[in-house]
């Protein structure tokens, strides 16, 4: 399987016991994107999503993905760590880095990119984040949240929160 997308880059790493080793690679958020992916709730797609998101505070935030059999109000990893952020870091978050890791159930090395609609989410809260998306071959797939999204949604009536 080969995936190709405009803007980023792919950087072929190789696991190491603790890891993966590739310096471009944030070690801590993809050791706990793949921690918070070991409690997603995916019982009908089988496809587990862990993501981790990094504030300009420094401090990390998790989220997984968790279906519901009513499939629309199942939510995504992404959107679980922005939300986890937002309630601890209040107005002054702003997001820096993103890393998301997903297994899939038939064992296939999927990496995941953030959906289009997390892609606006991530975007909300920085024009500028590097996301790092990985799949169970660990291989790190690297680009900015501008160039996963570059006709974003937006306007200038946001208001101060
Ligand atoms: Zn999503």
């Amino acid at each position: 399987m080969s995936i190709r997308f405009r803007g980023g880059t792919t950087v072929p790493t190789k696991p190491k016991k603790t890891g993966i080793s590739t310096p471009t690679v944030d070690s801590e958020l993809f050791d706990c994107a793949k921690r918070a992916c070991k409690n997603s709730y995916a019982p009908y797609s089988r496809f587990r999503v862990g993501a981790a998101v990094r504030a300009a505070s420094g401090k990390i935030y998790t989220g997984t993905n968790v279906e519901n059999i009513a499939y629309p109000l199942g939510t995504c990893a992404e959107a679980g760590a922005i939300a986890a952020a937002r309630v601890a870091e209040g107005g002054n978050l702003v997001l820096v880095d993103v890393a998301v890791y997903a297994e899939a159930g038939d064992a296939q090395h999927v990496p995941c990119t953030p959906c289009g609609g997390c892609r606006q989410r991530i975007l909300e809260f920085g024009k500028n984040v590097r996301v790092q998306f990985f799949g169970t071959d660990l291989c790190c797939h690297e680009v900015t949240s501008g160039d996963l999204l570059p006709f974003s949604f937006e306007f200038d009536s946001k208001a101060e929160q």
